[in-house]
């Protein structure tokens, strides 16, 4: 069989030699052409060598021939040429009587490469029909389609192993925790436990399995633990317990913490936990409780030595003057002195050194004194001002006063005598270094301001300031650098002005001076 057109066949021969009775015949001929042209399908009629001898209107526009061009063809010119081989036997089957329905892959004019699928069948009269469809979208779509099937099973299977290292590797962590972790289900009875859990209770994950706490701990922890797991339902989050536990060794408490699981519609179907075993950071803890409370108790006795020891020493001077005026009026009267002026001179002081230690022991008292403390809105401006004046006129030194006052300062909440002991205090302190140093200019320098939402209040002298191992331990209780002081007086303010809310420091970068800070919260 040959493809190429060459001399007539004897059904073209038969056509234009078509005798006059056949003109009806024709005109059905015609109307078949032009229903053809009409149809949406693309047809073709071949002669037996492989000649094309009918296009219609879609064939020529799928092809990109037209009629007259496709005259003059044959099917072999439409094939690619590592077809022509397969495309020749199916012609001749075609033409042996079989019907086919093909996918080809045909040429075009143009070059472009085309999906068809061909219906081929003989007709009687001896030459092939053929259909064509262009199928070249319906197969790309096809072939993408595949590809994406192909490439979402892919996927599916990269996750599916991802999610099998991701389960392996939490099943590692689980295994591998100090902590004991379980997962029970809404009625309480074990769905899984991991490797530390059967170690520290000798039971398999398969034995647990379907049993509940009652089964391995005394009635009342497991009811104990039983009551957390419905809590932890009840309220649909995590919670901590600390549960207790019979061991081997005795009694371990545990930090629980339990928290519900849900499923994929988001009913909670089992509660899991994970407990660590907290024993040895609950004895360290009363052990540092009770070292604590040790601790306070010798600090108490400390302070109490400590106070006794500043009596002591505030009234043995005087007591050892009372005794020695005393002695001295006894000896006189003894020797029956001849001078009552001398006698009245050692019994006048034995009194004023006893009213002295009374003094001291009062004024000692009144520092001491923390009683009932009524706190109200105070003018801080007004108590800087008195305790200014009751420090000038004290009479321990001349000093001038720089007073910078906030003018809308908002009035504080405070007992207003024990910031003016806090201030007296703070103002003496910087006369007694001044005046201890022999300053040549004593300037006091007092400011009050506010601070974010507190009233601060500086107190600055021009004395001599202090070195660093005096500023380290000015707080301390019974730190003097003075002969005759009880270094009582800055820890007392400061433990009275942290009892109203505020703070009390010392600024270490005063420069001249020691400069003093204090703070109180306002009244609303
Ligand atoms: P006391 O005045 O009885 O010593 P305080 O607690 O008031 O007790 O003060 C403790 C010590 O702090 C003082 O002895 C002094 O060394 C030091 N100090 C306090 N205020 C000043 C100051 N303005 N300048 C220098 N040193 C000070």
């Amino acid at each position: 069989m040959d493809f190429s057109p060459g001399t007539d066949s004897p059904a073209m021969a038969e056509e234009r030699e078509l005798p006059a009775y056949a003109a009806e015949l024709k005109g059905q001929n015609d109307a078949l052409r032009t229903a053809l042209n009409h149809s949406r399908n693309a047809f073709l009629i071949v002669e037996p060598d492989g000649r094309f001898s009918f296009a219609n209107r879609q064939a020529e526009a799928l092809l990109g021939y037209d009629a007259e061009e496709l005259s003059l063809m044959s099917v072999s010119d439409t094939l690619p040429a590592d077809d022509q081989a397969r495309g020749l036997a199916e012609f001749r089957r075609v033409l042996a009587g079989d019907r086919l329905l093909q996918d080809w892959s045909l040429v075009r004019k143009d070059g472009a490469r085309i999906n068809v699928e061909i219906y081929s069948v003989l007709l009687p009269s001896g030459k092939v029909l053929g259909e064509l469809r262009d199928v070249t979208e319906i197969r790309r779509n096809a072939a993408e389609l595949e590809q994406y099937r192909h490439d979402l099973e892919r996927l599916v299977e990269e996750r599916t192993a991802e999610l099998g290292r991701n389960r392996s590797l939490l099943q590692a962590l689980v295994d591998h925790t100090t902590a004991v972790v379980f997962v029970k289900d809404l009625e309480g009875r074990y769905l899984s436990i991991n490797r530390r859990y059967s170690e520290l209770f000798h039971v398999s994950n398969e034995e647990m399995r379907g049993r509940t706490d009652l089964d391995l701990f005394p009635p009342e922890a497991a009811e104990a633990m039983r009551a957390a797991d419905r809590e932890v339902l009840a309220v649909g989050a995590a919670r901590e317990y600390e549960e207790v536990v019979p061991h081997d060794d005795g009694p371990h408490t545990y930090l629980s913490l339990k928290f519900p699981l849900y499923g994929d519609h988001g009913q909670a179907y089992a509660v899991c936990g994970i407990a660590t075993d907290i024993t040895e950071r609950k004895r360290l803890e009363m052990e540092l409780e009770a070292r604590r409370a040790e601790m306070e108790l010798l600090g108490h006795r400390h302070v109490a030595a400590q106070t006794a020891a500043a009596i002591a020493h505030e009234l043995n001077q005087p007591l050892v003057s009372v005794s020695a005026y005393s002695e001295a009026a006894l000896s006189m009267l003894a020797g029956g002195t001849k001078s009552p002026e001398k006698l009245a001179h050692a019994l006048r002081g034995a009194v004023e050194q006893a009213h002295r230690a009374g003094r001291t022991l009062h004024e000692l008292l009144d520092f001491l004194h923390k009683g009932d403390v009524v706190s109200e809105p105070v003018d801080l401006n007004v108590v800087l001002r008195q305790a200014l004046a009751s420090a000038a006129g004290s009479g321990s030194g001349e000093f001038r006063q720089v007073v910078e006052l906030a003018g809308d300062l908002p009035p504080v909440l405070a007992n207003r005598v024990q910031v003016e002991k806090v201030l007296v205090n703070l103002l003496r302190n910087g006369v007694d270094a001044m005046v201890a140093a022999g300053s040549p200019v004593s300037v006091v320098t007092v400011q009050s301001r506010q601070v974010e939402d507190m009233a601060q209040v500086m107190v600055q002298d021009s004395g001599p300031g202090l070195d660093p191992e005096t500023a380290r331990r000015v707080f301390e209780p019974f730190f003097t650098t003075k002969p005759r002081g009880m270094g009582l007086g800055l820890a007392i303010s400061r433990a009275l002005i942290e009892a109203h809310g505020g703070r009390l420091w010392l600024d270490l970068d005063s420069g001249q001076g020691a400069r003093f800070f204090f703070t109180l919260p306002f009244a609303s």
